[in-house]
């Protein structure tokens, strides 16, 4: 694993059904700090692939997700953690080729970091971060916080497997890291 690519909402923090807006709706999800600063220590470059169609519909600035970001930072830095870079797709268009369940965004992060599907793992909630990091063929991490649980419930296409599950983010980097999974 030379790259972690990790949804945010519902696997860094609390998912909402109104999108998080503010800070004060930003509310990490336990043992995400630790995991983070895991990666960090393992020399592991760690970035945030997230849709946020929430400005692209208006709802949210640009400004005010800088704000949200600029907070989450900032709690990772007062634990010695922190993130290489955050990709952000703020289009609602379903078409859209970075929003996924399209590996646009994912795309993006490869480049810039210079690794091959193959080296990079995709932690997602959803079943369109398991799409887009399938499409590409990047390994899969589906953690049962935020709406992971229920998808499981519901099964998993056959189109995303194979996919490692793991109870949440912490857990999910504890096991990559130990026992060299991916
Ligand atoms: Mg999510």
């Amino acid at each position: 694993m030379k790259l972690a690519l990790l949804d945010r909402d519902g696997v860094i923090n609390v998912d909402r059904p109104d999108s998080v807006k503010s800070k004060e709706e930003f509310s990490l999800l336990p043992g995400v700090i630790t995991a983070i600063k895991l990666l960090n220590e393992a020399s592991i470059p760690v970035a945030i692939v997230t849709n946020q169609a929430v400005v692209g519909r208006g709802i949210l600035s640009p400004e005010g997700l800088k704000g949200i970001h600029d907070y989450l930072e900032d709690l990772l830095k007062a634990e010695g953690a922190f993130l290489d870079r955050i990709y952000v797709c703020s289009s609602a268009d379903p078409e859209d080729p970075r929003r996924k369940p399209n590996p646009g965004l994912l795309l993006d992060a490869l480049t810039d970091f210079k690794v091959s599907p193959e080296e990079a793992i995709v932690v997602g909630d959803d079943l369109r971060d398991l799409q887009a990091a399938g499409a590409i063929g990047c390994s899969r991490v589906l953690v049962k916080t935020g709406k992971g649980a229920e998808n499981l419930r519901k099964g998993l296409p056959s189109s995303v497997l194979p996919v490692h599950i793991f109870d949440d983010l912490y857990q999910a980097v504890f096991c990559l890291l130990n026992e060299q999974i991916c």
